[in-house]
Protein backbone atom coordinates (compact mmCIF):
# COMPACT_ATOMS: atom_id res chain seq x y z
CA UNK A 1 0.00 0.00 0.00
CA UNK A 2 3.10 2.25 0.73
CA UNK A 3 4.28 2.13 -2.89
CA UNK A 4 0.71 3.34 -4.06
CA UNK A 5 0.72 6.08 -1.88
CA UNK A 6 4.14 7.28 -2.75
CA UNK A 7 2.91 6.98 -6.65
CA UNK A 8 -0.13 8.79 -6.04
CA UNK A 9 2.13 11.82 -4.44
CA UNK A 10 4.65 11.67 -7.26
CA UNK A 11 1.36 11.96 -9.53
CA UNK A 12 0.16 15.02 -7.38
CA UNK A 13 3.40 16.21 -7.42
CA UNK A 14 3.02 15.51 -11.73
CA UNK A 15 -0.32 17.40 -11.70
CA UNK A 16 1.13 20.42 -9.33
CA UNK A 17 3.73 20.55 -12.17
CA UNK A 18 1.05 20.35 -14.72
CA UNK A 19 3.04 17.80 -16.95
CA UNK A 20 -0.22 16.06 -17.70
CA UNK A 21 0.79 13.34 -19.67
CA UNK A 22 3.26 12.15 -16.67
CA UNK A 23 0.55 12.82 -13.86
CA UNK A 24 -1.97 10.18 -15.60
CA UNK A 25 0.77 7.66 -16.14
CA UNK A 26 1.94 7.84 -12.65
CA UNK A 27 -2.01 7.81 -11.85
CA UNK A 28 -2.56 4.92 -13.35
CA UNK A 29 0.29 3.13 -12.26
CA UNK A 30 -1.01 3.92 -8.70
CA UNK A 31 -4.12 2.38 -9.68
CA UNK A 32 -2.84 -0.45 -10.38
CA UNK A 33 -0.55 -1.09 -7.71
CA UNK A 34 -3.71 -0.04 -5.27
CA UNK A 35 -5.83 -2.50 -7.08
CA UNK A 36 -3.17 -5.03 -6.75
CA UNK A 37 -2.43 -4.31 -2.87
CA UNK A 38 -6.51 -4.76 -2.53
CA UNK A 39 -6.66 -7.98 -4.31
CA UNK A 40 -4.21 -9.47 -1.79
CA UNK A 41 -5.72 -7.59 1.11
CA UNK A 42 -8.69 -9.33 0.07
CA UNK A 43 -7.54 -12.53 -0.31
CA UNK A 44 -5.97 -12.52 2.82
CA UNK A 45 -9.13 -10.93 4.37
CA UNK A 46 -10.99 -14.37 3.05
CA UNK A 47 -8.63 -17.07 4.00
CA UNK A 48 -9.14 -15.08 8.02
CA UNK A 49 -13.13 -15.02 7.12
CA UNK A 50 -12.40 -19.14 6.57
CA UNK A 51 -10.65 -19.87 9.30
CA UNK A 52 -13.05 -18.05 11.60
CA UNK A 53 -15.92 -19.81 10.35
CA UNK A 54 -14.09 -23.07 10.38
CA UNK A 55 -13.24 -22.21 14.04
CA UNK A 56 -16.89 -21.32 15.11
CA UNK A 57 -18.19 -24.39 13.07
CA UNK A 58 -16.11 -27.39 15.07
CA UNK A 59 -17.84 -26.43 18.72
CA UNK A 60 -21.22 -27.08 17.00
CA UNK A 61 -20.19 -30.56 15.63
CA UNK A 62 -20.18 -31.48 19.33
CA UNK A 63 -23.09 -32.90 20.36
CA UNK A 64 -25.53 -30.70 22.23
CA UNK A 65 -26.41 -30.90 26.01
CA UNK A 66 -28.98 -32.11 27.44
CA UNK A 67 -32.33 -30.33 27.64
CA UNK A 68 -32.44 -28.72 30.73
CA UNK A 69 -35.13 -28.46 33.01
CA UNK A 70 -37.44 -30.68 35.36
CA UNK A 71 -38.45 -33.79 33.52
CA UNK A 72 -41.11 -35.21 34.49
CA UNK A 73 -40.55 -39.58 35.75
CA UNK A 74 -43.13 -41.84 37.48
CA UNK A 75 -41.83 -43.70 40.12
CA UNK A 76 -41.78 -47.37 39.49
CA UNK A 77 -42.52 -48.30 43.21
CA UNK A 78 -45.61 -45.95 44.16
CA UNK A 79 -46.40 -44.94 40.85
CA UNK A 80 -46.30 -41.40 41.38
CA UNK A 81 -45.32 -38.51 38.90
CA UNK A 82 -42.51 -36.45 40.17
CA UNK A 83 -39.91 -34.03 38.92
CA UNK A 84 -36.22 -34.30 38.37
CA UNK A 85 -33.92 -32.41 36.82
CA UNK A 86 -31.55 -34.43 34.97
CA UNK A 87 -27.69 -34.18 35.29
CA UNK A 88 -25.83 -34.75 31.85
CA UNK A 89 -25.07 -38.04 31.90
CA UNK A 90 -27.10 -41.38 32.10
CA UNK A 91 -27.63 -43.75 33.91
CA UNK A 92 -28.80 -41.76 37.10
CA UNK A 93 -30.45 -42.65 40.50
CA UNK A 94 -32.81 -40.11 41.56
CA UNK A 95 -34.77 -40.86 45.24
CA UNK A 96 -38.36 -40.47 44.95
CA UNK A 97 -39.80 -37.52 46.89
CA UNK A 98 -43.01 -39.60 48.17
CA UNK A 99 -41.86 -43.67 49.12
CA UNK A 100 -38.03 -42.82 48.96
CA UNK A 101 -37.38 -45.26 46.59
CA UNK A 102 -34.22 -45.12 44.46
CA UNK A 103 -35.06 -44.71 40.99
CA UNK A 104 -32.72 -45.26 38.16
CA UNK A 105 -33.50 -42.91 35.27
CA UNK A 106 -32.24 -44.18 32.09
CA UNK A 107 -33.65 -42.05 29.82
ZN1 LIG B 1 -42.19 -43.61 44.78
Amino acid sequence: MAEAERLFEKAQEALRSADKTLAESYANDAMNNAHASWTEHEQQMQQQQAQQEAAAEAPKKQPAPAAKGPVKYQCPSCGKIFQVTPPAQRPFDVACPWCRTTVRISR
